[in-house]
């Protein structure tokens, strides 16, 4: 009999997934990481119980001490399942450009949200950021994770997303694809695969068009969540990446809809991005039949049904064209 004591043992183990229709003509094995099996269903469980494990111990978190982040929800999560489990109040803090469904999610973990605009910037006192700063301060136990400098974060992957890989591939990973937000998991993982691999493993950075990670010189607002940033992060090493890999919103969420319909495979948009600087990396260096590529697929496509995999919303944001190439026509018609 295997009964769990709680769902924080589940946390890590996900399994690696053949990518086989979207990799069209590719010859090299592109295996995806699939993290909504976590119990949180993302990778930010990894991080989240890690995070608050060394907070008790240094003593920032106190018993009955309030966690205040500002998170696009995945970390909310984490956070928010942990926080449940430990008896601590957790806050939240996001940007308007966040699907309720994924604000739903962390109020049912008995979390409190709080919204701010999305145009407001980093320096900006309406900003998330700037929000969970002053209630952090201003709330007696507060305690800020503050996951874009913990170095818990890329830490969390270091010790479990890169020794994941390293034992199924029978260490025959030879790149290593990962979308780029607070840098945490590009960071952790890909330093472990270097290191176990004597530098061997190319670790390639997956980005949005107008982050500041592909090109700092051209940083504007886009529609995929939870990656991209307007500033540095702390937890992303910069000199680790041997390449960062750009891709448009219409790409990712194009792909985003093809993993869903092609591979069973219902996930988020960043995990669509991560697939497609994949698969652009494999054309362009022509990778063979001896290389593994992994690919990291960081959550559930279930937060993002009204947007992505909604109709209606993705013409409304400019992404007909997407929804006409990836929809069978109905017999209606
Ligand atoms: N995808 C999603 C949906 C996320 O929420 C995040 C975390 N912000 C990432 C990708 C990027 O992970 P990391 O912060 O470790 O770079």
């Amino acid at each position: 009999m295997t009964i769990y004591n709680s769902t924080s043992e589940l946390i890590g183990n996900t399994p690696l997934i053949r990518l086989n229709h979207v990799t069209d003509g590719i010859k090299a094995t592109i295996a995806a990481k699939v993290e909504y099996f976590n119990p949180g269903g993302s990778s930010k469980d990894r991080i989240a119980e890690r995070i608050v494990d060394a907070a008790e111990r240094s003593g920032e978190l106190k018993p009955g001490g309030v966690i205040v982040e500002p998170t696009s929800g995945n970390t909310g999560v984490g956070l928010a399942m942990v926080a449940q489990q430990r008896g601590y109040r957790a806050i939240f803090t996001m940007p308007d450009k966040v699907s309720e469904a994924k604000r739903a999610v962390l109020r049912a973990y008995g979390a409190e949200v709080i919204v701010t605009p999305t145009d407001a910037g980093p320096n900006d006192p309406r900003s998330y950021y700037q929000v969970a700063e002053r209630l952090a301060q201003e709330i007696p136990g507060g305690y800020r994770p503050n996951q874009y400098d913990n170095p818990n974060g890329p830490e969390s992957h270091y010790h479990t997303t890169g020794p994941e890989i390293w034992q199924a591939t029978d260490h025959k990973v030879t790149h290593f694809v990962a979308g780029i937000g607070t840098g945490g998991t590009i960071s952790g993982t890909g330093r472990y695969l270097k290191e176990v691999s004597d530098g061997k493993v190319q670790v390639i950075g997956s980005d949005p068009e107008g982050s500041i990670y592909s090109d700092p010189s051209d940083v504007h607002q886009y529609k995929i969540e939870g990656v991209g940033e307007d500033f540095y992060p702390k937890a992303f090493d910069r000199d680790l990446p041997d390449e960062i890999v750009q891709v448009a919103d219409a790409e990712a969420f194009e792909m985003t809809r093809r993993l869903a319909a092609e591979e069973g495979l219902l996930v988020g948009g960043s995990a669509g991005m991560a697939v497609v600087s994949a698969v652009k990396y494999a054309r362009k260096h022509d990778l063979d039949e001896n290389q593994t590529v992994v690919v990291l697929l960081p959550d559930s496509g279930r937060s993002y049904l009204e947007k992505i995999f909604n109709d209606d919303w993705m013409r409304a944001n400019g992404f007909g064209d997407v929804v006409d190439r990836t929809t069978k026509p109905s017999l209606a018609e």
